[in-house]
């Protein structure tokens, strides 16, 4: 790599330069981690996580707010560092009164009118946002996915991305707003940057960046109260954040002396906020619980008008108002709503159909039919992933697509709440044994039954 040589070199000098004589003080260059996503990947996994979100929380419903939020939003994204990444930007205001705002990978960020209350200026808004903005601009959602994928599952699989016998059940998972677990989950050295990248982006903006500490020392006072405010719990706070803030703050050379703090837009916005009627929050679990078919968190019934899908080695129709999520090697599609928290803030499949190929066993010597081995394979990997998974119909015999193939049920805690049923079909095929698992609740299974066997029916192989 010759050509990376005198860049590290030129990176050493300016480090050292840098330590050694304070007159070359300077900014703190950041930089996104590690991560096995795209930034267009991040734009994909955002987008479906916020109509999930935006699903779940009740929005302010001002049009002045949203379009206020975009305005602010969008100033500051001016002078953000994405690595040349032209992100979607979004901005919505949340009714919820918890002092909180988070940003998903791609540039959807939520606002929540707490946060806008609590705010004593347009700065300390904007400090606030510049921090989440950060987030996106540095890729922390995914990097933690990353990170916790590779713990989970091994850099190889996941480096594959959608390879892995697990890959359409994450693209889902971190499609869905209750990842959050996953893609909101930040460490402190995240919240560490996004807090002086934030400082550099207020700066840039021309906001007073002493803003960011005057924020953070706000949210310290109410954590001396009674119910610490929810932001902490997204963002943990790293040690010695504000005197972080206020180093930052030196190195770009002090706050400027016109800096903008306020605006009468925002003192407006505001009013109109904290007039806004409270709406009673729905606890998280209640809200993903599937309930039948009953018209509150259960997803909407199958369409009985079916869309292709079409990969490299068979066809198959599914109900046209399921979406799809991941591809090729491994791909999933389920109803709007039927991913769910599994009450341990992770997104899992309530509702839909999982397709997979299980990697070729080395293993020759098992007795019994290569499909039977695989079979036990697969349904032996599910219960590793699955503790209380259970066997609940021995696998049979049965066609698909006129293939020798084995139908077996496995029963399992669904996510929601309850059992749910897992019903898994594997096939020989020349890449490999390819496996759907049809998912739904116990009391939901008969009424996705008819769909899921439309579903089996309708498979072509193409070879
Ligand atoms: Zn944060």
């Amino acid at each position: 790599m010759p050509a990376a040589m005198p860049r590290f070199f030129l990176t050493v000098l300016v480090l050292v330069a840098a330590s050694w004589s304070p007159a070359y003080a300077q900014r703190t260059q950041l930089k996104p981690g590690w991560n096995t996503f795209s930034p267009q990947q991040d734009i994909q996994v955002g987008k479906q996580a916020a109509l999930d979100a935006q699903r779940q929380l009740p929005p302010c419903n001002l049009p002045r707010a949203d379009a206020y939020l975009t305005q602010l939003g969008k100033k500051l994204v001016a002078h953000l560092n994405t690595g040349g990444t032209e992100y979607p930007w979004e901005f919505h205001c949340v009714n919820d009164r918890a002092i909180n705002a988070f940003a998903l990978p791609g540039g959807f960020v939520f606002v929540n009118r707490g946060a806008i209350e609590v705010a004593d200026n347009e700065a300390q808004l904007a400090a606030v946002m510049a921090h989440e903005l950060s987030h996106v601009a540095l890729r922390h959602g995914t990097n933690q996915a990353t990170k916790a994928q590779a713990a989970q599952f091994g850099v190889g699989i996941f480096g594959a991305l959608f390879g892995g016998s697990t890959g359409g059940a994450l693209l889902t998972q971190l499609g869905s707003f209750t990842a959050g677990g996953v893609l909101l989950r930040y460490s402190r050295s995240a919240e560490t940057q996004a807090d002086v990248m934030g400082t550099q982006v207020l700066y840039d903006s021309g906001y007073d960046p002493r803003a960011m500490a005057q924020f953070f020392e706000k949210l310290d006072q109410q954590t001396k109260g009674k119910n610490p405010p929810e932001f902490l719990s997204d963002h943990p706070n790293p040690d010695h954040r504000v005197e972080r803030v206020d180093e930052e703050i030196q190195k770009l050379g002090g706050a400027p002396p016109n800096a903008r703090r306020d605006s009468a837009e925002f003192e407006a916005v505001k009013r109109e906020v904290m007039a806004l009627p409270v709406v009673k929050k729905v606890p998280k679990a209640a809200a993903a619980t599937p309930t039948g078919n009953g018209p509150s968190g259960a997803p909407p019934a199958p369409s009985p008008n079916f869309a292709t899908y079409q990969s490299s080695g068979y066809t198959l129709q599914y109900p046209d108002n399921w979406k799809q999520f991941g591809g090729e090697n491994s791909v999933a599609f389920g109803p709007e709503g039927g991913v769910v928290n599994d009450g341990s803030g992770h997104g899992a499949m309530a509702y839909g159909l999982t397709i997979g190929t299980a990697p070729q066993q080395a293993n020759a010597n098992d007795s019994g039919s290569v499909l039977t081995n695989a079979t036990q394979q697969i349904i032996s990997e599910l219960q590793q992933r699955n503790p209380n998974m259970k066997v609940a119909r021995q696998p049979q015999s049965v066609k698909l697509n006129n293939e020798p193939a084995l139908s077996t049920y496995l029963s399992n805690d669904s996510p929601g709440g309850g059992q749910e049923i897992d019903w898994l079909i594997t096939v020989e095929r020349p890449e490999g044994v390819l496996y759907f698992v049809c998912t739904a609740p116990q009391n939901d299974f008969d009424n996705y039954h008819k769909t899921f066997n439309a579903i089996l029916d309708s498979v072509r192989f193409s070879h």
